[in-house]
This record gives structure tokens, C-alpha cells and sequence, in this order.
């Protein structure tokens, strides 16, 4: 599942490339990848140029300069492909051969056709969407108003970090930083190597986690999420995007999908568990499961 890191790749890409652009048409055969009406597609879409590319969580905002915006959410599966006519290419997201294979394919749901390129939305198992909204409406959504903060942002201390925590006080640490309205974008990767990295055990309670760890788990979750997107993040496929990068966190990954491989830090075997639904990897040494000191 494409995480933060991923999407900024999305975007930092896309801001590159799509401002200046005339948005001549849009072609979706699946409607809830892409819900609008046909009519407002046509005033508000048709003709407009892309402004701004933002991100939000792992929402992508094409703001328009006609005041709506196209958010794209990439879900389980979903990418962007951008793809000019003299053959410059740039794709991320979901990493697959559609970012590199001949376009529109059978899981394209929506092209965007710009003077001189294409955008393609791709998502193989359709719970991506893109949507246009006004923009003034957007932070009115649901989905934004529950968004914690972007855990990047410079106005996002030590301090928000913990205090956020401690509404979710009885529940595990690591189904905590995964629930979004305490903080944007942790997905599993991210969670299972921020802990790793603060020496948290996944299933330790908020509430039994010292002040001194959550201030490491801070600053290791920054870390990870930040050295995730100066790597082009996290696939685990190798893929170039349109400046011959491959994304290659995983290549740095210490404990995530590295089970029975020894800990880079003290050597013991790192173990697979389940801790809040979701697939965990830990080294049992470092961080000590709750209830065992
Ligand atoms: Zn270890």
C-alpha cells in the first residue's frame, strides 16, 4: 500500500510536472474511482490548469485554477503515471508494471488527457478514488477534519506527538500511531521501524510507555518517514521513475518484512507477530514485550 512517503513521491513529481498544463479531457470506466458528474467535470475541469499539487495524509489535492480540486486517494493499490507524448515518463504509487508498461491498461479507471501528455490513474483493485470539489469545501470533508497532524511539519513537536497519544492511553502503541486522527500518514512499515527504532514493543500500552521513549519514537518515526522520501520510497519492486530513481526504502528496511534475519543492532533473530491486525516485526531483544521486565 502506496504510505506517506510514497505519496509525497506523487507529488513531488507531479508538482513538477503538471503545472502549466491544460486539462483537455477526462476518460473514467469505473465510477467509483471517479464519481463526479459529467457536467462538472466539463465547467470546472475541462480547460482549467493544475496550480498547486498538495498533500494531505496520503491524499494527493490537484488544486485547479478554477477553484475546485481533484483530490486522488491511492489506496490499496493506486498510481499515477504521468506520460508526455514525446515519451518523458514519471509514475509512483503502487509499485507494479503499469508503472513502466504500455498505458492505458486493464487497470487504468481514469485518464486525464492534458495538452501534450497524459495522467493515468491506475488502481488494480478499485478502492483508489479521485474526486473534484470545491476547494474552499475541502478541509470540510470528513476525512480532514479527523486528520491528526502531518508528522513532518515543522509546527509538530514532542510535545502535540504525546499529548495526542494520550487519548488513545489504554490502547497498543502501535495500533496508536496507525490510527490517523492522532497522526497522518503512519502506515505499517513505518510504525513497525519507528518502534524498532525507539525500542518500543508494538503491543506495549500507550500508558505504559515512558516519556523518554515517546520522545525517541518521535523522532524515529521523523527519521524513517523522512529518509523513506529521500529515497523515493518504500517499494519493493524495483521501478525508475522519470529521473532513473528506484525507490528502494525496503533495500534499508531494519526489522520490516525481515523476519528470521539477525536485529542490525544486537544480532537476534527478528520475529513476525500480529499486533493490532496488522503483520509486526520485532527484534524480541531490543524491544522487550510488555509484561516481560
Ligand atoms: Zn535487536
Amino acid at each position: 500500500m502506496p504510505e506517506l512517503p510514497e505519496v509525497e513521491t506523487v507529488r513531488r513529481g507531479l508538482a513538477r510536472l503538471l503545472p502549466s498544463h491544460t486539462i483537455q479531457g477526462v476518460v473514467s470506466n469505473y465510477d467509483r474511482s471517479f464519481p463526479n458528474a459529467a457536467a462538472d467535470v466539463q465547467q470546472f475541469m475541462i480547460g482549467s490548469h493544475v496550480t498547486a499539487v498538495k498533500r494531505r495524509g496520503k491524499v494527493l489535492l490537484l488544486e485547479l485554477d478554477t477553484n475546485f480540486t481533484l483530490l486522488v486517494h491511492l489506496k490499496m493499490t493506486g498510481q499515477l503515471v504521468y506520460r508526455a507524448d514525446g515519451g518523458q515518463r514519471f509514475g509512483a504509487g503502487h509499485p507494479n508494471d503499469s508503472l513502466v508498461g504500455k498505458l492505458p491498461d486493464n487497470s487504468t479507471r481514469v485518464t486525464v488527457e492534458l495538452d501534450g501528455a497524459k495522467l493515468f490513474f491506475n488502481d488494480q483493485r478499485r478502492f483508489g478514488w479521485m474526486r473534484l470539489m470545491p476547494t474552499p469545501e475541502v478541509p470540510n470533508i470528513d476525512f480532514f477534519k479527523k486528520i491528526g497532524p502531518e508528522p513532518l511539519s515543522a509546527d509538530f513537536t514532542a510535545q502535540d506527538f504525546k499529548e495526542r497519544l494520550q487519548r488513545r492511553s489504554n490502547t497498543t502503541i502501535k495500533a496508536a500511531i496507525l490510527d490517523q486522527s492522532v497522526v497522518a500518514g503512519i502506515g505499517n512499515i513505518y510504525a513497525d521501524e519507528g518502534l524498532w527504532g525507539a525500542r518500543i514493543h508494538p503491543a506495549t500500552r500507550v500508558k505504559d510507555v515512558s516519556a523518554v521513549k515517546l520522545n525517541r519514537l518521535y523522532t524515529a518515526l521523523r527519521d524513517v518517514l523522512q529518509l523513506s522520501i529521500d529515497k523515493g520510497g518504500s517499494s519493493d519492486r524495483n521501478y525508475v521513475d522519470a529521473s532513473g530513481q528506484k525507490g528502494s526504502y525496503l533495500t534499508f528496511a531494519n526489522v520490516f518484512r525481515r523476519e528470521g534475519q539477525p536485529c542490525p543492532r544486537c544480532g537476534h533473530e527478528i520475529v513476525k507477530s500480529r499486533v493490532a491486525g496488522r503483520g509486526t516485526h520485532t527484534c524480541p531483544n531490543c524491544q522487550k514485550p510488555p509484561g516481560s521486565v
